[in-house]
């Protein structure tokens, strides 16, 4: 039997990258999967994968949240994937920015886990994973201030919900990406200018050669969907960044 079957979960950002790649193993995995963004049009691209409906989920919009976690009723796995990454120093970086990268990247997981805990702490299991970042309190990595600051946050909020209610069946992990090719990823060498040269060097600081795949990242996702001894742990999978 596949390690998810019979369970029901939720994946934020499931567009594309590696919220996409995780709802595609998901459901590979047995699971029933709720394949969530803002990007209808690359979210339609999902339609028809077996074991996978797609819907409509803007995690800034906690009305939206809280209903659609009601609607869809019991929710086994949640894997909080939305993110966004902002350039910049400290001395560069808006207050607007750190504002937008808290309520993204952090007050996001905060709304969904309040949504999802109250059932499965009634059924008395749950697994939830966060996505952080080595670039967090894991890893100082420069022009990442924003990002830095709101993913080491991740990193604590995943420890503490594990702590809270490691004794009532919930596992709350985070899983630390070091570069991994994605579209936003993409986007961000264009925006270099030189889309070779960007790419060169951030290969370049990859001790394993190569950047990360989304499916290398998916699997992690799997791993600690139905992994169950682990809990309040941030897992860095980086081809060796942080070696
Ligand atoms: P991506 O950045 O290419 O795609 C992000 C997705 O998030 C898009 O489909 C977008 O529509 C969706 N989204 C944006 N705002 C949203 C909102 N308000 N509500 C719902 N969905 C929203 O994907 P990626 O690069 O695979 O990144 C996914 C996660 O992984 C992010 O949290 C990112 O910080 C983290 N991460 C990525 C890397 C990397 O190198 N790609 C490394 C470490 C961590």
């Amino acid at each position: 039997m596949s390690t998810l079957q019979g369970k029901i979960a939720l994946v934020t950002a499931a567009a594309q990258g590696i919220g996409k790649a995780s709802a595609l193993a998901f459901a590979r995995a047995g699971a029933v999967v709720h394949a969530t963004d803002i990007n209808e049009a690359q979210l339609a691209k999902l339609r028809g994968q077996e074991g996978i409906v797609t819907r409509r989920l803007d995690v800034l919009d906690e009305g939206a949240v809280t209903s659609a976690f009601a609607e869809i009723g019991r929710v086994d796995v949640l894997f909080n994937c939305a993110g966004f990454v902002h350039g910049g120093s400290i001395l560069e970086m808006k207050d607007s920015d750190l504002d937008f990268a808290f309520d993204l990247n952090v007050r996001a997981m905060v709304r969904t886990i309040r949504a999802v805990l109250p059932g499965m702490l009634e059924r008395g299991e749950g697994a939830i994973i966060n996505m952080a970042s080595v670039a967090s309190s894991i890893k100082g990595v420069p022009n990442r201030c924003a990002y830095g600051v709101t993913k080491a946050a991740v990193i604590g909020l995943t420890k503490s919900v594990a702590a809270d209610y490691v004794g009532r069946g919930i596992r709350c992990n985070a899983i630390c990406p070091g570069t991994v090719e994605s579209p936003s990823l993409q986007d961000r060498l264009r925006a270099q200018g030189d889309y070779d040269a960007a790419r060169a060097a951030f290969i370049s600081r990859q001790p394993i050669g190569r950047m990360g795949t989304p499916e290398e990242i998916a699997d992690l996702a799997v791993h600690l969907a139905g992994a169950t001894y682990t809990t309040g742990q941030a897992y860095s999978i980086d081809g060796g960044w942080t070696i």
